[in-house]
């Protein structure tokens, strides 16, 4: 057997250790671009080496090369979710849903193998792109993140903030005799030597992101405080995403011209329409009103109204969107990719097109975890990652319900509905250079 490890080069965005024995060669049905809103009939994508060699009408298979029909499916690029926490499931038993009992009663490994099985449900239902932002104890995402590049589990491509940094505090509300327990789960950074410290230690310990609280606490942050994160993560080539629920909060991150706004509870048309014309993207996080999250009371689908209104207001002024959950709990029953792709509802529910969410739940989550070049477009000489659905997702988003294949690097994940994941695993030792993977 012909065995090609690539080992050249590591993106930030992931290339992992995996090894092809050679070509793959599929004959697609339709195959859809989100950016266009289009679908082409009867096309071949062809495979090396864990990237899009061609495709097209008209594409020469390789001698050799494995050809796999997919004539009667639908092939999309996978999906992204811009904002879920896998280190992190709080459940009523016993912490009562309170994940400040979870990072008690949890360690750091327990929680980064529990990020694993979180990731592998998350890529059987299609997302192969995963922002995870903080609240994942002592860096568990960044284990996530290195264990997927390494080659040693199949996941999501992860984007990590590792340790949310805040205002003394962070989003705890310890008793001070306890004050110790707001680390790991945030880093508190009050002065501006606090702030560049925080930023430095979490791309170190390998953040691809920098996540902050901008208005969990009275003393919030101030524009210059964030311009300081913008500018101190810049210089790794990082972007600032920023946890915001108070209008005033987001006035200010929309100054200081942060990348990301994380949550929508705080965002009206004058933020949307000050959002849309600086480019910030908005990371609304809808939770769909169901009877397993809310009980679907009055006061719940009156919340459920506004966020509504405003997911038409902000797709209305043109803001950027991104498709993303906040997702970081458990539902008896519910797989987390289970609980992720049920929020497709939120989306249509405030009457967005099918062709509409499917752009956001791809391109623009490529944009916005800022990978676009390097990964997720079906595209020659890109990674090659890919779902195949029964229907047209154009048409018919409900479609990404029940997503039938998942291609990860080129290898299939998950073939007619079941999970393949055996060439997703080594043992090691990693290859020459991989160890420098963190
Ligand atoms: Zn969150």
């Amino acid at each position: 057997m012909r065995r090609i490890v690539r080992l050249a080069v590591f993106f930030a965005v992931g290339a992992p250790t995996l090894v092809w024995a050679q070509a793959t060669a599929l004959r697609v049905g339709h195959l859809v671009d989100p950016e266009a809103g289009t679908a082409a009939a009867n096309q071949v994508i062809v495979i090396q080496n864990g990237t899009f060699s061609a495709i097209g009408g008209n594409v020469a298979i390789p001698p050799g090369a494995e050809v796999v029909d997919l004539s009667q499916y639908y092939v999309s690029p996978g999906l992204v979710d811009a904002h879920n926490h896998l280190a992190l499931t709080y459940k009523e038993e016993p912490e009562h849903n309170d994940y400040y009992l979870t990072s008690v009663l949890d360690s750091t490994a327990l929680r980064a193998i529990q990020a694993v099985s979180n990731g592998i449900t998350m890529l059987s239902a299609g997302f192969t792109v995963e922002r995870d932002l903080g609240n994942n104890a002592n860096y568990a995402d960044t284990a996530l993140r290195v264990g997927i590049e390494q080659g040693w589990v199949p996941g999501p491509t992860i984007i990590n903030s590792g340790i949310i940094i805040g205002g003394f505090g962070g989003q705890f509300t310890p008793v001070p005799e306890r004050e110790m327990l707001i680390y790991p789960e945030y880093l508190n950074a009050d002065t501006n030597d606090e702030i560049i410290k925080a930023v430095r230690r979490n791309i170190l310990f390998g953040a691809k992101i920098i996540k902050i609280c901008v208005d969990c606490r009275p003393y919030g942050y101030s524009v210059d405080d964030m311009k300081l994160f913008v500018a101190e993560a810049a210089k790794a080539g990082l972007k600032v995403a920023g946890h915001v629920q108070t209008h005033p909060g987001a006035m200010r991150a929309i100054e200081a011209g942060i990348w990301s706004i994380e949550h929508s509870g705080a965002l009206d048309d004058e933020a949307h329409k000050a959002m849309a014309q600086k480019g910030i993207w908005r990371v609304g996080t809808e939770t769909p009103l169901t009877d397993y999250h809310t009980g679907n009371t009055p006061q719940a689908q009156n919340r459920y109204k506004r966020q509504e209104d405003g997911l038409r207001n902000a797709y209305a002024n043109h803001v950027k969107m991104a498709f993303s959950t906040d997702a970081d709990y458990y539902i008896p029953g519910m797989t987390r990719g289970q609980v992720v792709i049920d929020f497709l509802k939120s989306w249509k529910d405030a009457d967005i097109p099918a062709k509409e969410i499917l752009k956001i739940m791809t391109v623009n989550g490529y944009r916005v975890v800022d990978i676009y070049d390097k990964r997720g477009p079906i595209k020659v000489g890109l990674p090659a990652d890919l779902i195949a659905l029964r229907g047209n997702p154009l048409e018919s988003i409900d479609t990404l319900r029940d997503v039938r294949y998942v291609m990860k690097d080129g290898i299939f994940f998950k073939k007619d509905g079941v999970m393949t994941p055996e060439k997703f695993f080594h043992s090691g030792p990693t290859p020459p250079g991989a160890w420098r993977i963190h």
